[in-house]
């Protein structure tokens, strides 16, 4: 178990100057200033930390007379961001310490009010562990909650003033729907344990309708940096046992049924960072020779609301529409290649293996090793080259005699050579 003075050296040691020269600073002025939150979590697991964010007494506007270069960032969250050097590295967020009042809209509170001592400002946080404050200038910690601990268990508890678990985690999600998100993706980031009575929180019904009210950016934010993880299944797992995944995918718990959740998560697991998110969508596939087309568009629908961008819903609604591909020889995976674009060629193989299906993955391996073009734009020949051969003029007739070749390349890789093709293209009808 890592000790007090274990921790303060390890804290010591990696609290940025900036960071510290602004808490020396609030401190000489009279104040307590404290580095909290995921910063302070990241330095005692020996994880690189994020931003560090500074918690102090001072009143917002007291931060702003004692720095000459700040920025109310958020003046009535009581945030100032002092300007310590050149350029945004060198920015350190300060915010008041923070009661906060009622939350009626389960997103955030209606009200805030300053003049609450640490304690107050910690227990209002998401999880223990994020709720431990380090003070550089008297070298102390501050775990009124029992952060290290939990660092320790590898656990993740809702922070809160009961003594009852479930009873802060049920209060604390329920005030804001977006903490179980961040619960099950520190569970997969960080690879803790969520506590069973924090779990077991998150299934309440209160909880659920919080969450359903976190605007969607949000919700897709969180589920990318889980699926960012070493192993994604940590936090899903968790997310489909609570009803998570029921809220925010209602068609994936619906495909998943009664199915084995860890064989579904162990997919998600195994797939690449690019097909990831295909491979959490997996069960919305169905089997097709090629792309299917129903299923790529009711993915790409389902994570455009979820508010994914334009470019990470092509991507995987398409690998979606192939992951149960059934392409029966080589010129049909050649044709579902072409569908899902080269581009996604890796992407493509990678799900499949991740689905089980190594045949098909090996076979498509090949072919884009091989290099057997899948791209009209690969073609040996272009427009102009048919248009000099056959001496014909530009027209639609030019796209339709390369739409043929094409076709015929897909059959057959070896005739992609400049003189096979326009040799064909004289005999084309
Ligand atoms: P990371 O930066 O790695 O995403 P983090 O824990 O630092 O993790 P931030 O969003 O930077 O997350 O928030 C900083 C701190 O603010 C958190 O550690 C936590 O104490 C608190 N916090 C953030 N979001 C919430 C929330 N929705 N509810 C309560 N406290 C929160
Ligand atoms: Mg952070």
């Amino acid at each position: 178990m890592i000790g007090e003075r274990e921790a303060v050296d390890k804290l010591a040691a990696v609290v940025p100057a900036n960071v510290r020269q602004v808490c020396a600073t609030l401190t000489d002025g009279g104040h307590e200033a404290v580095t909290v939150g995921g910063a302070v979590r990241d330095a005692l697991l020996g994880r690189e930390p994020g931003d560090w964010d500074v918690a102090t007494s001072a009143r917002p506007e007291q931060v702003l007379a004692m720095f000459p270069r700040c920025i109310p960032t958020g003046l009535q969250h009581g945030t100032v961001t002092i300007v310590t050097g050149r350029g945004e590295a060198s920015h350190v967020e300060v915010t008041t310490f923070r009661g906060e009042g009622a939350y009626s809209d389960g997103r955030r509170p209606d009200e805030v009010h300053f003049g609450v001592p640490l304690v107050d400002d910690l227990a209002r946080r998401d999880l223990v562990v994020n709720a431990m404050a380090y003070d550089p200038a008297r070298r102390v910690l501050h775990d009124p909650f029992g952060g290290l601990a939990d660092l320790q268990a590898r656990r993740l508890r809702a922070v809160g003033p009961s003594p009852d678990p479930f009873a802060n985690a049920v209060g604390r999600f329920t005030e804001d729907g977006l903490r179980v998100m961040r619960a099950v993706r520190f569970a997969a980031v960080l690879e803790f344990d969520l506590d069973p009575q924090t779990e077991r929180g998150i299934g309440q019904p209160s909880v659920l309708a919080s969450l359903a009210k976190v605007s969607r950016e949000r919700v897709s934010d969180e589920l990318r940096k889980l699926l960012a993880a070493p192993s994604p299944s940590r936090g899903l797992v968790p997310a489909v046992a609570t009803g998570i995944v029921a809220s925010i995918l209602p068609a994936v718990a619906a495909a998943l049924g009664d199915a084995d959740l860890g064989a579904w998560a162990r997919v998600v697991d195994a797939a690449s960072a690019e097909s990831r998110l295909a491979a959490l969508l997996s069960p919305l596939a169905s089997a097709a020779p090629g792309l299917d087309v129903a299923t790529q568009r009711r993915v790409e629908e389902l994570l455009r609301a979820l508010k994914f961008s334009v470019a990470e819903a092509t991507a995987a609604s398409r690998l979606v529409a192939l992951a149960r591909c059934t392409a029966a020889d080589a010129p049909a995976l050649r044709r579902a290649l072409r569908d899902g674009g080269r581009a996604l060629g890796g992407a493509a193989v990678s799900l499949w293996r991740a689905l089980g299906n190594g045949a098909l993955a090996d076979r498509a391996a090949d072919i884009l090793e091989r290099r057997d073009p899948i791209a009209a734009a690969e073609l040996a020949v272009a427009g102009k080259d048919v248009i000099d051969q056959l001496a014909i003029p530009a027209g639609p007739r030019v796209g339709q005699l390369l739409k043929a070749l094409f076709e015929r390349v897909l059959d057959d890789p070896a005739l992609n050579t400049r003189e096979a093709l326009l040799a064909l293209a004289q005999t084309l009808p």
